[in-house]
């Protein structure tokens, strides 16, 4: 389906760096995450990619948006979403925010500390909260550990004390870990809450939702399952924990909406050794660290490159950015090999690079402009 993508890149010519999105294969990956999901409802997770355009075609299909701060919640409203599709499902929010969130609609707020359950008790009256709970991310390429999330022990006690304040204490969430390749996790997670889950609603506290997160997958470069393993899976897990019994279901999917609908052209600018004879060619493109490929940090994300002259004979290289800085190196350690013909001016093809992109760009470090994009 990228096809699209690189008939436009061939006819168009862009400057690059210039990330191109297909927002056809965004619909479909959202259609397709219903159609195997069927009673979960989408909180499309707006940092993979805040587009405009992503948003609205999103928003089309009847899809909800999981938000992040004040300033995601004006750009998904700006784009004709109404709060009530909208979640605060940050747990790190200033109470001023949050009063402003629950004044333009917004009724639904995450948190994972008793300080932020104030804050929520002060401001967003009666609002339905979820509590994050910490879940161990063994397996995800990206992990969201440590930073989010409390035991389930505190867990329940905060959901009692959110039901004594006037809260609607409605579920639980967790999150497994970005582009996650174990898909037993779903079912560890599920696990690790159930128990607490039930012991609350035997209580009277009326929790009743539990939000999945993300963690579905893009395509980088090792081979990960389908979709649709990862969705038998998820649904595998809430049948095991949850039987007939079954919660209202939430999911978060960012990167696996928009990853693969996007392509990033680039150029080489410069191939060169660092002695006569290396062994290894430094390949330096027009867009590296700071300007938009984050996520290469610690090499953790791998993303799949083609050029022009694939099917050449290949040698090994380090693959760097055009910054100042030495930590702009994507890969030096990972086995990455490109074509030796390969030249200066050639246009390289980044794939899969929809998600965690244009947001991570810099606004202009050494006076390179923030990554353009467009939607077609
Ligand atoms: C980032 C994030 C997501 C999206 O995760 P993906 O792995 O990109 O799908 C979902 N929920 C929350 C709370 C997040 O912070």
């Amino acid at each position: 389906m990228t096809e699209r993508i690189f008939r436009y890149l061939r006819e168009q010519q862009p400057e690059t760096p210039c990330l191109v999105i297909d927002l056809d294969m965004v619909e479909h990956n959202f259609r397709r995450m219903r159609e195997l999901l069927p009673a979960a409802h989408i909180f499309y997770a707006m940092k993979a990619n805040p587009a405009a355009p992503i948003l609205t075609r999103l928003a089309g299909l009847g899809s909800r948006f999981d938000t992040a701060s004040r300033g995601e919640i004006e750009i998904a409203m700006a784009t004709g979403v109404s709060a009530d599709r909208i979640s605060f499902g940050n747990t790190i929010k200033k109470e001023r925010d949050i009063a402003w969130a629950y004044q333009q609609g917004v009724r639904l707020f995450a948190f994972d500390s008793e300080a932020e359950l104030q804050k929520l008790a002060r401001v967003a009256p009666g609002a339905r909260v979820f509590c994050r709970v910490l879940v161990d991310c063994g397996g995800a390429e990206w992990p969201l550990s440590r930073k989010f999330g409390c035991s389930p022990e505190m867990a329940k006690d905060l959901l009692r004390k959110a039901k004594a304040q006037g809260l609607d204490a409605y579920g639980v969430s967790f999150h497994v870990g970005s582009q996650q390749t174990d898909l037993e996790q779903w079912d560890k997670a599920l696990g690790q809450i159930s128990q607490m889950f039930f012991a609350l609603v035997e209580e009277g506290v009326d929790v009743r939702m539990v939000n999945l997160g993300g963690g579905f997958p893009a395509q980088y470069r090792a081979e990960v399952r389908g979709i649709e393993a990862y969705c038998e899976a998820v649904t595998r897990a809430l049948v095991r924990h949850f039987g007939n019994r079954m919660p209202e279901v939430i999911i978060e999917p960012g990167r696996s909406m928009v990853g693969d609908a996007g392509v990033l052209q680039t150029e080489v600018v410069l191939i060169s050794r660092k002695s006569a004879n290396d062994r290894k060619r430094w390949v330096y493109l027009d867009v590296g660290k700071f300007g938009g490929l984050a996520e290469t940090m610690d090499e953790s994300i791998k993303y799949r490159l083609r050029t022009p002259r694939d099917g050449t004979r290949t040698g090994p290289v380090i693959v760097a950015g055009p910054t100042c800085d030495s930590a702009d190196i994507l890969y030096e350690k990972t086995d990455y090999r490109l074509p030796l013909s390969l030249k200066v001016g050639d246009r390289i093809d980044i794939l899969s690079t929809g998600a965690y992109t244009t947001t991570y760009s810099s606004v202009a470090f050494n006076g390179f402009q923030p990554l353009k994009s467009v939607c077609i």
